[in-house]
């Protein structure tokens, strides 16, 4: 008998097409039929919810949290199915348990003792965690470059070179999507773009992703698409822009040039994909924007901590309000926080996109949805890690109409599994992996506020990964069924 049926359902089949009636069976983590349902072991009725291919979050920091919240339920909640892990030039691989690996991993692997130093032993470490939902992963230059040398404010050697080159080698070959680079972060900032181009070549091998965090998204946000085409072009490797945005109010409206930018680009023939999330505030380690020498007073009077493990009380608050309160100067307030035991660690939120930005880059169709969620559980986190998906769907769809419903679909799905390499996944088709989420478009919406961010979305009710029920009626199941997905190829152990 089949596993499942699922009847009384409207399928979004993730291609951009309409919704159509037809029922879904499931057989051994697959979809065996769309169409007409027989009998099976377990029976959904949908109660006339929306279907589709469960959502593909294109740009997440969740290498870690695999280790500290395997069960993934922010994620789940949201119909989320597969992440894309190691965004920003940070990933949990390499590791090298001698160079301190939290450091190298940019924080994403504090805490965590795995032992793993390549991506085969990240998969298998993982999945003895029972991970609740499936995990791609990127490469990171930062994490490379810490290994190979340390905190080094130059150019690589030759010899420094090739090593950095084998080790995302390495990567490519057991299965990494790409090579993600952040430009703004310590110590890839003191790369050129020689150095990223000669890396970016290793993942041509495999097709794979050159991602990128650019090295700026505000003032010289065009110079830095043009860093970006080319490192592309010269390394013939599809580019992939990381939460586009124009940051800092002087230059919003200006994606629109860069977005022009990379239309020119596809009209040549060059491969370029983008992902956004949708929220007007930015969110990471605090120590990575600020230099102590130099404080920029502009950007510390539009943040608010997110956690702060010195001063817990100052969670959930801007700092513009702090240092008023205690009558001190916000640049010796910044100093305070990131000089003290653990400062370095301080997460932060910071409003510095315009709203009407996040509406013209949801209209682009090459456009794809990333949370950049940081998945640090105490404090106030950024409520994108708990809403971006319902957000898109009840705010950006059904209440704004910036894109029709199956286009947000779509590109949550197909688009993302189509660029990020998930085989036989992102469309509800027969055959393909049983990631699936059911959902109410009248009524999905993110409950998540920077005021009290932990709080799971309304409108998603069923979620299945690799064919087993994730999340029935609203409640986690604790399956634990997610894989690490291979670029192109099965899933790890496959
Ligand atoms: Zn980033």
């Amino acid at each position: 008998m089949t596993d499942i049926s699922i009847r009384n359902v409207k399928v979004l089949d993730g291609t951009g097409s309409p919704a159509f009636d037809a029922d879904i069976e499931i057989q051994d983590g697959r979809i065996k039929t769309v169409g007409t349902a027989g009998p099976a072991k377990l029976e959904i009725d949908g109660q006339g919810a929306h279907i589709a291919p469960g959502f593909i979050d294109t740009h997440s920091h969740d290498d870690g949290a695999f280790f500290r919240y395997p069960g993934m339920a922010f994620k789940l909640a949201q119909g989320v199915t597969t992440v894309v892990a190691g965004n920003c030039g940070f990933s949990a691989i390499p590791a090298d348990p001698s160079i301190d690996p939290a450091r190298a991993s940019g924080g994403i692997l504090a805490g965590v003792e795995a032992g793993f130093t390549d991506l085969n032993g990240y998969f298998e470490a993982v999945m003895g965690k029972q991970p609740g939902i499936n995990n791609m992963m990127l490469v990171g230059h930062n994490t490379v470059r810490a290994i190979v040398m340390g905190m080094a404010k130059r150019a690589p050697t030759q010899a420094e070179l090739q090593h950095m080159y084998g080790l995302v080698e390495q990567a490519m070959e057991q299965g990494a999507c790409g090579f993600s680079t952040g430009l703004i972060y310590t110590p890839g900032k003191w790369s050129q773009t020689e150095e990223i181009i000669t890396l970016a070549r290793a993942a041509k091998t495999t097709g794979a992703l050159y991602t990128t965090h650019m090295r700026n998204e505000g003032d010289r946000l065009l110079e830095a698409i043009d860093e970006s085409l080319t490192i592309g072009l010269e390394s013939d490797v599809h580019v992939h822009i990381s939460h586009h945005k124009s940051a800092g109010k002087q230059n919003w409206g200006k994606i629109k040039d860069s977005l022009a930018k990379i239309d020119a680009a596809l009209g040549r023939g060059q491969r370029v994909t983008l992902d956004v999330y949708p929220y007007t505030a930015g969110s990471g380690r605090m120590i990575e924007y600020f230099n102590l020498e130099n404080i920029n007073r502009d950007f510390a009077e539009v943040i608010r901590i997110a956690s702060c493990p010195p001063f817990r009380d100052y969670e959930g608050r801007m700092l513009i309000d702090i240092a008023s309160e205690q009558a001190v100067d916000i640049t010796d307030l910044v100093r305070t926080i990131l000089t003290a035991p653990k400062g370095e660690r301080t997460i932060c939120i910071h409003f510095i996109i315009d709203e009407e930005d996040i509406a013209t880059n949801l209209r682009h169709a090459d456009m794809m949805v990333g949370s950049d969620g940081i998945p640090d559980l105490r404090g106030r986190p950024h409520p994108r890690l708990f809403g971006t998906f319902p957000r898109v769907l009840g705010k950006y769809v059904r209440e704004d109409g910036v894109l029709s419903l199956p286009e947000a679909v779509r590109r949550m799905t197909s688009l993302s599994a189509q660029t990020f390499g998930l085989v036989e996944r992102g469309k509800i088709k027969e055959g393909y992996w049983a990631d699936l989420v059911l959902f109410d478009p009248d009524i999905v919406i993110d409950k998540a506020t920077y005021d009290d961010p932990k709080q799971e979305p309304i409108g998603i009710s069923t979620v299945i990964v690799n064919g087993q029920v994730a999340l029935n009626n609203g409640q986690h199941t604790g399956v634990g069924s997610g894989k690490m997905l291979r670029y192109r190829r099965t899933a790890y152990g496959e």
